[in-house]
C-alpha cells in the first residue's frame, strides 16, 4: 500500500493518472476501468492535496512514457484499490518547487503546506542529519549534552534581550538567553570538562536574511584546552557534517587569517575568499597628488584603497553613479573611477594625477585593459566597509562566485574591544568573557584598543558560521575587563555578581565555540535565507503570519503580571 497526497490528477485516453506525493517523493498512480472499475470511478473525485491510500501492482511504464525527472520515473502503480482518507480544500498555492512565485507572507501563513514541498522536506531532513552527525561525533569525543535555562538572567552577546515578566515576583523579569555563555562557563567550573548543547538562542535585533529572533547554535565548551584543541574539534565536526550531510570532503586543517589581514585585504572580518578583487592600498602613491580629497584624507590618518572590477571599463556614467550611491550607504563620501583602456586611462579626475601616479596605481592594483578601478578615500573603517561590500556586490553581479565552492577559514586575533563612537566608550568585540591575548595584557589600562583577544571566528563563504574564544578564568582579569568597559561596580554586581562569585572557586582554564546551525545548513542546501531551513520562522519584520504572534494579551493576563501597556 502507498499513501500520500495528490500532487496532480490528469485524465487521459480513458485512464486517470495521479502524481502521489509522500515524504519520500512522488510516484505515478494509474486508474484504469479494466483493472478496477470502482477505483477508476472514485478517482474522478480526486483533487489536489486529497489524502489517499492505494493498493496495486508496480509495473514498468510503457516505453516512451518514462519520466527522467523522477527517481520513480520508470515505474507506475496500476491501482486495484483506492481509499480516500481525507479531502482537502483547494490549497492557497500550488505545492510544487517549480510552481508559480508565492509571497513569503503567504508561504509562512500556510507553512504546514509549504513544508510539503520536496525542497523543504529535503532541507529539514538534512538539518536533522547535521544534528545527528554532531551528536554522534561529540558523544564519541566524550562530550555531555546539558540543557541550560531559557528563563534566566541576561547573557550579553551584543544584542537586545527578550524579557519575560515574572508573575510570582511582580516588577521583575527573566531574560531569555542570547546564548548559554555563562551557564556553559559555570558547567566548566562544575567539572564537566566537555559540554555541548544544540540550543535555541534569543536576540532581539533587526532581522536580515541570516538572522532570526530565535536561532539555533551548536554550543560547545571545554576545560584545560587552548585554541588548537578548539580548532581541531570544530574542523572534524565540520568535516563530519559535510561528509554525512552531503558526501563532501572538507580538507583540514583549515586556513587561518588574522583579523588585521582580513580587514586589510577584504575589508571584512568575514571575508568571502571564493573570488579575488582584493582591496589594494594606494595611499602612498596618491598622498602627494593634486587631488585634494585624497591628499587631505591621508594627511588626516585616512587611507585610499582600490578594487579592480574585471571587464567593467565600459560601464556608463549612470551605472558608476549607482555604484557610488551603493558605497555611500556604507559611509563613503564618494567613489573615484578609472577606466583602463588599451592605450589610455579615462577618469573624471584624471587631470589631478601625474602619468606616473596613474601608472603606479594601475600596476599596484594589477588592473588590465578593459578593467574598472574603483577607489574610496576615508577613515580605514569606512574604506574597508564600503569597498569590502562593493567587492561582494560586484562579484555577485559579475557571476564571479562558484556557488559549489566551499571555503572555510578561521579568522583569529580579533581586537578585544571596539570603540563605540556614539556612546564614547569601549564595547567588547565579542563578549566580555573573552580571554585576553597574553602578550597584550599589559596594554589593558593604557591602550585597550590595541589589545588582541583570544577569540576566533569560522567563516564559510563570507558568512560567520561559528564564533568562540578561550575565556577569562581569573576573577581579577574579568573585573579589569568590566572596568575597561566602564561598567559601574553596582551594575557588574547586579548583572554578573553570581558569575564573579563562581570565579572565586577554582575555575579551570576553559574555552569554547558556538556554531550557527541555521547558517551552516542554509549554505549546505544552497539557500538564500536561514528561513529556508527553519520549520516555522518569523518574517523579516519579526512576526509569525501562521500563528499571528506576537499578539495582544488579555487585560486579565496583564493584571496578573502587574503590567500596564502604554500604546
Ligand atoms: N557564546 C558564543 C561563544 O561561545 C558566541 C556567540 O554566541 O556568538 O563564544
Amino acid at each position: 500500500m502507498v499513501a500520500g497526497w495528490i500532487q496532480k490528477r490528469r485524465d487521459h485516453g480513458g485512464l486517470t493518472f495521479v502524481d502521489l506525493r509522500d515524504s519520500s517523493g512522488i510516484v505515478q498512480v494509474v486508474f484504469s476501468p479494466e483493472e478496477s472499475p470502482d477505483a477508476h470511478s472514485l478517482a474522478h473525485e480526486l483533487r489536489n492535496e486529497f489524502v489517499i491510500a492505494v493498493r496495486g501492482k508496480v509495473t514498468k511504464r510503457p516505453e516512451g512514457t518514462e519520466n527522467p525527472n523522477l527517481s520513480t520515473g520508470e515505474i507506475e502503480i496500476l491501482t486495484t484499490e483506492l481509499e480516500i482518507l481525507n479531502r482537502s480544500e483547494t490549497p492557497p498555492f500550488v505545492i510544487e518547487d517549480a510552481g508559480p512565485e508565492v509571497s513569503e507572507e503567504m508561504k509562512l501563513k500556510y507553512r504546514y503546506l509549504d513544508l510539503r514541498r520536496p525542497s523543504m522536506q529535503r532541507n529539514l531532513r538534512l538539518r536533522h542529519k547535521v544534528c545527528l552527525a554532531t551528536r554522534n561525533l561529540l558523544d564519541k569525543e566524550g562530550f555531555v549534552e546539558i540543557e541550560t535555562p531559557v528563563l534566566t538572567k541576561s547573557t550579553p552577546e551584543g544584542a537586545r534581550d527578550f524579557l519575560v515578566p515574572s508573575r510570582m515576583n511582580p516588577g521583575t523579569f527573566f531574560a531569555m538567553p542570547q546564548s548559554p555563555q555563562l551557564f556553559k562557563q559555570l558547567l566548566m567550573i562544575s567539572g564537566f570538562g566537555k559540554y555541548f548543547q544544540i540550543v535555541k538562542c534569543y536576540r532581539d535585533e533587526d532581522l536580515r536574511a541570516d538572522r532570526q529572533l530565535e536561532f539555533t547554535q551548536i554550543d560547545i565548551e571545554m576545560s584545560f584546552i587552548d585554541e588548537e584543541d578548539i580548532f581541531r574539534l570544530t574542523e572534524s565536526l565540520m568535516a563530519r557534517i559535510f561528509q554525512e550531510g552531503l558526501g563532501i570532503t572538507i580538507e583540514t586543517p583549515l586556513k587561518r587569517m588574522t583579523h588585521a589581514e582580513a580587514m586589510e585585504r577584504f575589508g571584512s572580518d568575514k571575508p568571502d575568499v571564493r573570488f579575488g578583487m582584493e582591496l589594494i592600498d594606494v595611499s602612498d602613491i596618491v598622498a602627494e597628488s593634486e587631488f585634494k580629497i585624497f591628499a587631505s584624507t591621508i594627511a588626516k590618518g585616512g587611507q585610499v584603497k582600490a578594487i579592480v572590477a574585471p571587464g567593467l571599463a565600459d560601464l556608463s556614467r549612470k551605472q558608476i553613479d549607482n555604484l557610488t550611491d551603493y558605497v555611500k550607504d556604507f559611509g563613503a563620501k564618494g567613489l573615484v573611477s578609472f577606466k583602463i583602456l588599451y592605450d589610455d586611462v579615462e577618469s573624471p579626475v584624471k587631470r589631478f594625477f601625474t602619468a606616473e601616479q596613474i601608472k603606479n596605481m594601475v600596476d599596484k592594483a594589477q588592473a588590465k585593459a578593459g578593467d574598472l578601478m574603483l577607489l574610496v578615500a576615508d577613515k580605514p573603517a569606512v574604506v574597508a566597509d564600503s569597498l569590502g561590500r562593493l567587492r561582494c556586490k560586484l562579484a555577485d553581479d559579475l557571476g564571479l562566485i562558484d556557488e559549489k565552492d566551499i571555503q572555510l577559514s578561521w579568522i583569529v586575533d580579533f581586537p578585544l574591544f571596539q570603540y563605540n563612537a556614539e556612546e564614547k566608550r569601549l564595547d567588547s568585540e565579542h563578549h566580555p568573557f573573552t580571554g585576553v591575548h597574553p602578550e597584550d595584557e599589559s596594554m589593558l589600562d593604557t591602550e585597550p584598543l590595541k589589545v588582541r583577544s583570544r577569540s576566533y571566528d569560522l567563516v564559510l563563504n563570507g558568512n560567520e558560521v561559528a564564533s568562540g574564544s578561550i575565556r577569562i578564568h581569573q576573577r581579577d582579569i574579568q573585573e579589569k575587563v568590566f572596568r575597561t568597559l566602564k561598567l559601574k561596580q553596582e551594575e557588574v554586581e547586579n548583572r554578573f555578581g553570581f558569575f564573579l562569585d563562581a570565579l572565586r572557586y577554582g575555575a579551570p582554564p576553559h574555552g569554547g565555540i558556538a556554531l550557527g546551525l541555521d547558517r551552516i545548513v542554509t549554505t549546505m542546501v544552497g539557500g538564500k535565507s536561514i528561513r529556508e531551513v527553519i520549520a516555522f520562522p518569523k518574517t523579516q519584520s519579526g512576526v509569525c503570519p501562521l500563528t499571528g504572534a506576537p499578539s495582544e494579551v488579555s487585560e486579565e493576563q496583564l493584571r496578573e503580571l502587574s503590567i500596564s501597556v502604554d500604546t
